[in-house]
């Protein structure tokens, strides 16, 4: 087994730095807080010293000023859209020994399977048929015998389903960290987003949690958006797996992580996704996560990130139950997964659970989540525009910055609501849906109201896939 640690050390996280940060910020007092919310509700970001001292705040008042100024942004930004996806797990295949995860490899409770490619598409049929139009490629860190080409066919199968109005219209891709060479040929194949947890920013527990494999090499890992970035990947999603080390720490990590990706790219990640550690199988830690994320600092994260990068994307996955995915819709969540299966072959046959990464706390189907989103009054979007249109990178975010953005997302949502509802939405969840794309269109401003109306009429025309 490799235990390769030959990266040259990356500096951009300074745990130095954070850490004095912490300390000054947790002298801000009332009015300095106040201070902080105050440039934030501007929508400009803010430096490391600012996002410390509200990591700090606990007194009721200033947190429901933290929530409400969060809620305004993300209300400012996003509208009232919420994408969906589905992750696709092909493989649990792994070499590396995360002590947190089932998919490691000393764990012999778990049986091992890599989906053929046949097998791919016949998920993919499955979640296709649900309605999805996004799906997130997820695997172990070892691939059958064609080595990485697997996950390049994979890519390649995913694409090529086609049932009636169906298909995937975006694959983003979660695996371990590539070469500069293989992030070209992934690029080649067409995905959306590359993504990569660091797992967790704080070397010290870093090594304590990665036992073997490739792995083990801190460095590796948090380079890899720089290799995906010079590979022509402009658009990468970075994460942690909260409960490995204090949030607090890993929040300040991950704004250093952005503010290097846009110092050196002229650009920083599309999405932050932030899992909690669940309880998974042949893993203490991860039913007993050493640094627990209580809910109401799960709520507190999301607000200060998304006052700290009002432009980034936030993703929720399944991981988490109902009532914390509504709460955290309103202060800045803006895609979640839904009818998730964390096992290869899950959504084929969904009583295998001696395969599965780690339990979920949301088991509801896509249609069940959709009418929920719905009667909250948020758009659920399968919107896949801005990727295929080539608005990625830096030129998604010269339109997002002055507010652009907006005069597409809204339309595109409410389109590809309206496709979903037509091909796949069960009568209770259409009645819910057609009442909010009523309510929406009679909000909006005119030359929002003006393009929808453009397209939802061609969708209700038997048309597909309309974008602006
Ligand atoms: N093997 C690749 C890697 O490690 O980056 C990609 C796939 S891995 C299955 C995807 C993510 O699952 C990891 O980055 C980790 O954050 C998350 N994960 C692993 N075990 C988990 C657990 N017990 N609870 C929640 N998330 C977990
Ligand atoms: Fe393998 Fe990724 Fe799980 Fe680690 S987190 S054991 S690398 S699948």
């Amino acid at each position: 087994m490799s235990t390769k640690t030959d990266t040259p050390p990356a500096t951009f996280i300074d745990e130095g730095a954070i850490i004095t940060a912490l300390i000054g910020g947790a002298r801000a007092d009332a009015g300095r807080v106040r201070e902080i919310l105050a440039k934030a509700s501007e929508a400009h970001g803010l430096e490391l010293a600012e996002v410390a001292a509200l990591t700090t705040i606990s007194d009721p008042d200033l947190l429901a000023e933290l929530f409400a100024t969060a809620r305004a942004i993300k209300e400012d930004i996003y509208g009232r859209r919420l994408v969906l996806f589905a992750p696709l797990y092909i493989s649990n295949l792994c070499e590396n020994d995360c002590l947190y995860c089932a998919f490691r490899v000393r764990n012999k409770e778990l049986k091992r399977r890599a989906l053929t490619q046949d097998e791919i598409r016949h998920e993919v049929e499955i979640l296709v048929d649900q309605g999805h139009k996004r799906v997130l490629l997820v695997a172990g860190e070892s691939y059958p015998q064609q080595g990485f080409q697997y996950v390049l066919d994979s890519v390649a199968s995913i694409y090529e389903v086609k049932r009636g109005n169906g298909e995937i219209r975006r694959v983003n891709v979660n695996v371990a960290p590539l070469t500069l060479d293989e992030f070209r040929a992934l690029k080649a194949t067409g995905i959306g987003t590359y993504q990569l947890f660091q797992e967790t920013y704080h070397r010290e527990t870093y090594s304590k949690v990665h036992l073997g494999g490739r792995k083990r090499d801190y460095d590796w890992r948090v380079t890899a958006m720089d290799r995906a970035q010079a590979s022509g990947i402009d658009d990468v999603g970075i994460g942690v797996l909260f409960g490995l080390f204090d949030w607090r720490f890993e929040t300040l990590a991950i704004l250093q992580h952005i503010q290097h990706l846009e110092e050196t790219f002229g650009v920083g990640p599309h999405t932050i996704s932030m899992p909690r550690l669940e309880p998974a199988v042949g893993s203490d830690i991860a039913s007993q996560p050493p640094h627990p994320v209580s809910d109401l600092d799960f709520r507190k994260i999301v607000a200060i990130l998304r006052l700290a990068v009002p432009y980034t994307g936030m993703i929720l996955s399944t991981r988490e139950g109902p009532s914390l995915r509504r709460e955290s819709f309103a202060m800045g969540i803006s895609q979640i997964s839904a009818g998730s299966r964390t096992n290869p072959g899950g959504y084929t046959d969904d009583t295998v659970a001696d395969m599965e990464q780690f339990q979920l706390g949301d088991h509801r189907t896509l249609d069940e989540v959709i009418r929920d989103v719905a009667q909250m009054g948020y758009i659920p979007s399968f919107c896949t525009a801005c990727y295929r249109l080539g608005r990625t990178g830096a030129d998604f975010m010269d339109l997002a910055k002055p507010g652009e953005i907006k005069h597409h997302c809204d339309p595109n949502a409410l389109s590809t609501f309206l496709e979903y509802l037509e091909d796949y939405g069960s009568p209770e969840t259409v009645a819910e849906g057609e009442q909010l794309i009523a309510e929406t269109l009679a909000s909006m401003a005119e030359r929002e109201r003006s393009t929808s109306n453009k397209l939802i009429a061609q969708v209700r025309a038997g048309r597909r896939d309309c974008l602006v």
